[in-house]
């Protein structure tokens, strides 16, 4: 799931976190802590330097220091850009990474990635050329207008001094665009529509209330209604690129969502950080569907009885395993306790963690359920964990739980179907105990603002997917049939994303045969595949994150069961794997095999 960030940051797409304490095993071949130190101090350079050069970013990580000042997207910006990251990777080749210990060399990878990858994206990738829907000042003025970070004066005087390069601001927008996709034409027009809301009425209440000098209110009122016309031309713009894009059906006009191969490739390789190729990942989901649809076929034959009784038995296998699992959704908890079966459930996945010791936990961090705060809300059901961000570790998390009082009797059902009495354990699992939560309070031991910032997206989501596996690997939920296919079918979203993705960009695979292998190969509903349809159009790679990170933490894991022999055990293995924060997991898998 994915969500803005306030003061909080929200994990489950975003990196996060902060890195570790070495525990007692972990290795430090030589530890130079000379070269450490002077690593160490080039780091926290770097980062003043960052937040300097890019005060949005800054704002979006929780620091506010730079938080008056807005960049304009232009060539003279993207110049400035690729010039810091040059500097950045000189600096860099300054150092030989053999000499650091393990864990700067976690971050030394990380740094160089993210500057090769942040040059790459100005300089090949281009979504500045085709995504119009990347330009939108809504978020970083939401955020400064409700963030109680200072006085509200004080946040009133930074929108201020921000609102003035509005103007500017979409008209590089518009100076960039050339030859976009249509998917983010429409995306950008919607959501900067949205944006107005930003600078509505409570905006003006909360001026009006403040102590602003009336000379800077009216300022103010100047340059929001500057801003508002700055917005709608935007819009009008794009509304007749789009106009033109749907008429001329040529195919020079619109660009493809369809990245193409090459493209794909080079971004998989920076986003993923993986020990495996687009080609290789594809194959082994290929493999793991028919794997899974063969064991899930064994259980639903087994439950078929208990279920559906005398119904015959489907010949089409996918037909029977969907039968079995529509009746699996009706065994639900209700609307009301909802949330509340979630806050009980907590307490459990502690307990089940602790009594199969599978891998440390911190009880003085305890992790918070509540509703989910209104602004995050999105579409549908949901759950995601909130936890602090870099500049704020010792605050709390939360497990936000949207709870079910707001939709339609048949959308409530609908979702208490999706998240019946197993799946509703198993979304638990990977957002909270040992998912998510668990793997945020390992990372925090110690801080490591570039494991934070940098943190791999494909070891937070595939450790969360791990965690399922290894709950019920360890017999949580008594091995029952139920609890198995639940969990298969769960799993299998993950790899039909990847498949999906994979094949969307690089294979031409089309709208009616993805959604047809969601639904018949993947038993999901309609709607969940033609939203899931829609964020492939919009997005790339991101979903293949789940399954790469899951993929190779498990061949990691046999890997090590094989190498340690009898001293291997599953809590060991877990607690030295999340000791790295959140590094790619082929990082990390290189400082376990060179561990004793
Ligand atoms: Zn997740
Ligand atoms: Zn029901």
């Amino acid at each position: 799931m994915r969500s803005l960030s306030l003061t909080y940051l929200v994990i489950a797409c975003v990196l996060n976190a902060c890195s570790t304490v070495p525990p007692a095993d972990s290795p430090s071949p030589v530890p130079k802590p000379a070269e450490d130190q002077r690593f160490q101090s080039h780091v926290s350079n770097m980062l003043d330097e960052m937040w300097r050069e890019f005060p949005e970013q800054a704002l979006r990580a929780g620091n506010y220091q730079y938080a008056e000042q807005m960049s304009v997207p232009d060539q003279a910006r993207r110049n400035q850009s690729i010039a810091f990251y040059d500097r950045q990777l000189a600096a860099l080749a300054q150092f030989d990474p053999s000499t650091l210990s393990a864990l700067m060399r976690v971050d030394y990878v990380l740094m160089k990635n993210r500057f090769e990858s942040s040059r790459w994206y100005l300089t090949t990738f281009k979504a500045w050329q085709w995504q119009p829907s990347n330009y939108n000042v809504g978020n970083d003025f939401h955020v400064l207008i409700n963030t109680e970070f200072a006085p509200l004066d004080a946040r009133l005087r930074m929108v201020l001094s921000r609102l003035e390069k509005v103007p500017a601001y979409y008209a590089a927008a518009k100076e960039n665009i050339a030859n976009p996709t249509r998917e983010h034409t429409t995306l950008a027009i919607t959501q900067n529509k949205g944006t107005h809301n930003v600078f509505g009425e409570a905006l003006i209440k909360k001026l009006d209330g403040s102590g602003l000098s009336s000379g800077e209110k009216s300022l103010f009122m100047n340059r929001i209604d500057a801003a508002k016309s700055a917005i709608d031309e935007y819009i009008a713009h794009l509304v007749a690129l789009n106009t033109k894009l749907n008429t001329e059906s040529k195919s020079d006009t619109a660009r493809s969502f369809r990245l193409g191969a090459p493209l794909y490739a080079q971004k998989f390789a920076y986003d993923i950080q993986s020990r495996f190729t687009v080609g290789e990942l594809h194959r082994r989901a290929l493999a793991d569907k028919i794997v899974l649809h063969d064991a899930m076929e064994k259980l639903a034959r087994q439950l078929w009885p208990k279920y559906l009784g005398n119904t015959p038995i489907p010949t089409d296998r996918l037909v029977m395993i969907r039968a079995v699992i529509d009746e699996l959704g009706k065994r639900h908890t209700t609307r009301d306790d909802f949330v509340d079966s979630v806050r009980r459930q907590i307490p459990q996945l502690e307990a089940f963690v602790r009594d199969h010791d599978l891998l440390d936990q911190d009880p003085t961090r305890p992790l918070k359920v509540r509703e989910t705060p209104h602004f995050m809300r999105g579409a549908g059901a949901g759950a995601s964990v909130s936890a602090p961000g870099p500049f704020d570790p010792t605050a709390d998390t939360y497990y936000n739980v949207t709870p079910l009082d707001g939709f339609s009797p048949e959308e409530a059902e609908s979702n208490l179907r999706e998240y019946n009495y197993w799946t509703l354990q198993i979304l638990n699992i990977h957002e909270a105990i040992p998912g998510h939560y668990t793997q945020l309070m390992h990372a925090n031991k110690s801080r490591s603002l570039v494991k934070s910032l940098f943190g791999n997206g494909a070891m937070i989501e595939g450790w969360a997917v791990f965690g399922e596996k290894v709950m019920l690997d360890a017999g949580y939920g008594n091995h029952t049939p139920e609890m198995w296919l639940s969990w298969m079918k769960w799993n299998l979203r993950t790899v039909t994303n990847t498949i999906l993705d994979i094949e969307i960009h690089t294979m031409d695979l089309q709208r009616d045969a993805a959604i047809a292998m969601m639904t018949r190969e993947a038993f999901q509903q309609q709607t969940e595949a033609t939203e899931k349809w829609r964020r492939a159009t919009l997005s790339q790679v991101q979903l293949t994150s789940y399954f790469n990170g899951y993929t190779e933490i498990t061949a990691l894991r046999d890997e090590l069961r094989a190498k340690w022999g009898k001293d291997f055990s599953v809590k060991r293995f877990n607690n030295q794997f999340l000791s790295y924060g959140n590094a790619p997991v082929r990082a990390i898998r290189e400082l376990m095999l060179a561990a004793r």
